[in-house]
């Protein structure tokens, strides 16, 4: 069944209205009319069953038929701090990695990012359209926030159970020995380098703000697939 996002939905209420691109996606695209069936998400876990009963090609009203627990968003949170990649690389990597599973992106300069933000983050809103529209496909209905660049000296890593490190050059760590361990792995930061890879002393100082560096194996990934393969991987071992 389709899906639909509604910015405002009020679990309270049984009737919701869409507008601008997702009313003309149903009406003038999917020609769908009052009677037909949807599913319509609020990006923040609530998925709900509803039939049209009033259609526009700038409004759309529905009645809520029934609301469900979405199964296909992860119960554990990982965030990925992706270094800035070449032009055009950060909306693969935010398409594939929300359909894996991630539930915040960071972008972050690092001193070998070949990329440097521009003044407003203008990129933000094209990103945040890209997790949406994936987070949809895929049958998540929470969808994934994209944060403002960062950089990488000055985040925050904190408040996780784990900072994972992708760095090339760890040769003891690898990322299974760390899934595997006892710790606690419900909220998981993930640190991706840029195409140029992390200065040593980026990793040392990592390190010592509490982040693990582990090896992603014997190959050198691409900026935009080490990010996904990690995600792959964690999804996989801790089952989501
Ligand atoms: N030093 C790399 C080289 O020699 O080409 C450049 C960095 S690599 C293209 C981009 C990023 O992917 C790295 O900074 C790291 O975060 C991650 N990465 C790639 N391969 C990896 C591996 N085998 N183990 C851990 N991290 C890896």
């Amino acid at each position: 069944m389709r899906r639909f996002f509604a910015e405002k939905l009020d679990t309270a209420s049984d009737v919701v209205s869409l507008h601008g691109d997702e009313a003309r996606h149903i009406y003038t695209v999917l020609r769908m009319r009052p009677g037909d069936e949807v599913l319509i998400i609020n990006g923040e876990g609530c998925e709900c069953s509803a039939r049209i009963t009033e259609a526009s090609d700038s409004s759309v009203t529905l009645e809520i038929t029934d609301r469900q627990i979405c199964s296909a968003d992860p119960t554990i949170s990982v965030t990925l701090y992706q270094c800035l990649p070449k032009q055009g690389k950060m909306e693969v990597i935010i398409q594939k990695c929300v359909e894996l599973g991630v539930s915040r992106i960071v972008p972050v300069v690092s001193r070998r990012c070949v990329v440097k933000p521009e003044g407003k983050d203008t990129k933000l809103i094209r990103w945040q359209k890209v997790a949406q529209e994936a987070a949809k496909q895929c049958g998540r209905a929470r969808i994934p926030q994209i944060g403002n660049t960062e950089s990488l000296e000055k985040t925050d890593l904190s408040s996780y159970d784990a900072v994972l490190v992708a760095y090339e050059n760890e040769g003891e760590t690898s990322l299974k020995s760390v899934l595997r361990s006892e710790r606690k792995l419900d909220n998981i930061a993930v640190v991706i380098g840029p195409e140029g890879g992390f200065e040593p002393a980026e990793v040392e100082r990592m390190l010592e703000r509490g982040g693990v560096a582990v090896s992603l194996g014997r190959r050198i990934l691409r900026t935009e697939t080490a990010g996904m393969a990690m995600l792959a991987q964690i999804m996989y071992e801790l089952e989501n």
